[in-house]
């Protein structure tokens, strides 16, 4: 992560701005090269356009005005994408960006992805074969341990993230010491589906053998993630998401509101603009500050915080820590792994 001070105290004082919008999911494209057994993205993909570069940079100069702090570019494959290294690169001025790959493409791409302050492989298991098969494809799994490998040799800030369902879950503490051991962070996905019919983007597949049935079993690895949080750097998730995620799986408790739409939205390959992924698009991001403070987001907002159709993480985290309260939370949880996000650069 290259954190100059302009960017340090700019992404500071947007932190501490109210009622703005500080976490941006850009599904930059719907192609990808992998066919994942959780995944719907690449079981729909008629070739659609995509904003140009000059399109996407005018995006993020919209996002930039209006606050936002965090960028997180997927699809499909964002690295497919040709222009990959100047989106990363204009991106990463004024936004902390992250990038997802699912292994294929990272280390083609080093020298686009140098500028990125984050960059998570997706990687689910140390079985080579059980990998395959989730991702549908002969070697994902030597592709996506050779990018950390490289990454993290290379010096830059590489992370991998597990998608947890009942296939791996009985593995991944032992694949959260494997990685924090070798100073490599893990952020942590969750298997879901899509429950709502014609969302925005449709990614998550309906799939029994991914879906979570041992809800206790489950709840055993929040509360030992809890512990191993006091004790090693390198888990990227929140004590307050982790207390919560055992609430939902063993009681059904949902403790929050949603706050699509207000801490956080999606956009999709055209610019398109929704609360979530799940949701229909409700306008453009060229459009986006003219709607802002309309009548029309607010109802909006109301509908989401009250919509409990999903429990995807992400959507989960920018919701329980929204706002500047939410901000400082992260920063209080996340402190201790300062070190290893924001290694000491050699530029
Ligand atoms: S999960 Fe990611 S890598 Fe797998 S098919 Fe979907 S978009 Fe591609
Ligand atoms: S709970 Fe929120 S993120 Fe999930 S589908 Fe509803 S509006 Fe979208």
């Amino acid at each position: 992560m290259r954190l100059s001070s302009r960017k340090v105290l700019s992404l500071f004082k947007r932190s501490l701005a109210f009622n703005k919008p500080h976490h941006v999911q850009w599904m930059l494209t719907r192609r990808c090269n992998y066919r994942c057994k959780s995944c719907d993205v690449w079981r729909n993909q008629k070739p659609t356009a995509e904003l140009s570069t000059e399109e996407v940079i005018a995006g993020l100069n919209v996002l930039r005005k209006m606050g936002v702090i965090e960028i997180v570019l997927s699809g499909g494959n964002p690295l497919l994408r040709e222009d990959i290294g100047e989106i990363i690169e204009y991106a990463s001025r004024y936004f902390i960006t992250t990038i997802y790959d699912n292994g294929s493409q990272a280390v083609r791409k080093i020298n686009a992805l140098q500028k990125a302050d984050f960059v998570a492989i997706s990687l689910d298991t140390m079985n080579e074969k059980k990998y395959d098969y989730l991702k549908g494809v002969h070697g994902a799994w030597k592709n996506a341990v050779n990018a950390v490998q490289t990454l993290h040799t290379q010096g830059i800030t590489v992370g991998v993230s597990p998608t947890i369902s009942q296939l791996n879950m009985h593995e991944i503490m032992d694949f959260t010491d494997h990685f924090t051991e070798r100073g490599i962070p893990v952020v942590y996905c969750l298997y879901q589906h899509d429950t709502l019919e014609q969302p925005m983007f449709q990614i998550g597949e309906k799939n029994k053998e991914l879906e979570i049935m041992d809800n206790e079993a489950l709840a055993k690895i929040w509360d030992a993630l809890i512990e191993k949080k006091q004790k090693c750097q390198g888990i990227l998730i929140t004590r307050k998401m982790l207390n919560t995620l055992k609430g939902l799986y063993l009681n059904g408790q949902r403790p929050w509101e949603c706050k699509a739409l207000q801490s956080f939205f999606t956009i999709d390959p055209l610019g398109k603009v929704a609360g979530c992924h799940l949701q229909n698009p409700v306008t453009t991001v060229f459009d986006l500050p003219e709607v802002w403070n309309s009548q029309k987001f607010e109802s909006l907002r109301k509908m989401y915080r009250e919509c409990k159709s999903c429990s995807y993480m992400c959507y989960m985290f920018y919701s329980l820590h929204a706002n500047v309260q939410g901000n400082i939370e992260i920063i209080r949880d996340q402190w201790k792994n300062a070190k290893i996000v924001l290694p000491t650069r050699r530029h």
